[in-house]
């Protein structure tokens, strides 16, 4: 009597064992498929034994009952052998070494769009043996693109707060960078450098002449040809003031720096832009002071060098404008 209680008993108990189990099992695949991120669970061999709805419809694009009892490589026409060869690799680093697994591609999905997902797997261990792992994918497209986007406007506004918006030369925000750059190598490295002050000579009249429109138009001409003749990789021009330029640049004979300061302003005033009544001078011309920084004793404040180099280009303006005065510069 006792006995058959029992064995009553034990079979209520299975039964109720079962259908827990049963239970747990379709609601696992129920949980699975409705996690919005492709996830699949392999064995030890490589062969699928589960994936979610994501996992077929989204990366594969085929049936689960395709995918499960295949490995990477039974399914060449969803999984091409590249990328077979790459999964093949990971899952073996997995079972090998690690526990956890964290890494980042490229994958085209069964839309034919190839989207970019961070793979996270763990291999999955029973009594002490890895049976298999777990896998789980999440689109990081959006993220990525947003990242790109904001690197480039990063990119374009530190390009924009030191560009001057009416000639698109560099501004004087850059300027007193740079040439505090420029002190610091000269008295570090020795590296000689050469620094122009460029004026436009009676600016004033030729925008009281002529209007300030015009007078914008003038100094774009001027702003590009300064660029155009100082384009090389240390070659540094920026607009400092309303109508004044300055140029950072490096040469390799000390006298070729008056050569090129001498060639721009030719250049100016063979643009031929008709100059206002007071000028001196057909065409628009500039005033140039330029100093050749050889050597300095010890860091010196970019201010003092700016004042040097103004006295300079006032001795060009006190003496008919439309000249050149240099100097070698010692501190
Ligand atoms: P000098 O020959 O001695 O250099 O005399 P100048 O008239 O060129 O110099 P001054 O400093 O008296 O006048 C500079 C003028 O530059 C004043 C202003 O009307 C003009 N200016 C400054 N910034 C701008 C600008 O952005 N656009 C225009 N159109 N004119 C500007
Ligand atoms: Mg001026
Ligand atoms: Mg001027």
């Amino acid at each position: 009597m006792n006995k058959m209680a029992s064995y009553e008993e034990l079979s209520l108990k299975i039964a109720f064992l079962q259908k827990e189990a049963k239970f747990n099992d379709v609601f696992l695949k129920k949980l699975f498929d409705v996690i919005p991120n492709p996830m699949f669970y392999k064995d030890k061999n490589g062969v699928y034994q589960h994936c979610n709805d994501a996992f077929s419809k989204i990366i594969l694009g085929i049936p689960k009952e395709q995918i499960i009892g295949k490995t990477l490589y039974d399914l060449p026409h969803v999984i091409p052998k590249e990328n077979a060869d790459l999964y093949y690799e990971k899952d073996r680093e997995l079972f090998l070494t690690l526990k956890e697994q964290f890494y980042e591609g490229k994958v085209k999905c069964a839309d034919g769009k190839i989207r970019d997902y961070h793979f996270y797997k763990s291999s999955f261990v029973m009594e002490d043996e890895i049976v298999g792992l777990v896998g789980i994918m999440l689109d990081v497209s959006d993220y990525k693109k947003a990242l790109e986007e904001l690197d480039e406007k990063n990119r374009l506004l530190s390009e924009l707060s030191i560009t001057d918006s009416l000639t698109g030369l560099y501004n004087r925000r850059h300027f007193q960078n740079i040439l505090e750059k420029k002190l610091n190598a000269l008295s570090r490295h020795k590296q000689k450098f050469s620094f122009a002050i460029i004026d436009i000579d009676f600016f004033k009249d030729y925008n009281d002449s002529f209007g300030h429109h015009e007078g914008d138009i003038a100094l774009q001409k001027v702003a590009k040809t300064l660029r155009e003749n100082f384009n090389r990789t240390n070659d540094y021009v920026f607009r400092v003031g309303g109508e004044e330029f300055a140029i950072l640049f490096e040469v390799k004979e000390q006298k070729d720096a008056f050569l090129l300061v001498e060639n721009i302003r030719r250049k100016v005033e063979n643009l031929k832009i008709k100059a206002s009544k007071k000028s001196n001078y057909e065409y628009l011309t500039i005033s140039i002071g330029l100093g050749n920084l050889l050597s300095i004793k010890e860091k010196i404040n970019s201010s003092i060098v700016y004042h040097e180099v103004d006295k300079l280009l006032y001795k060009s303006k006190d003496n008919q404008k439309n000249q050149i005065t240099v100097k070698d510069i010692i501190f």
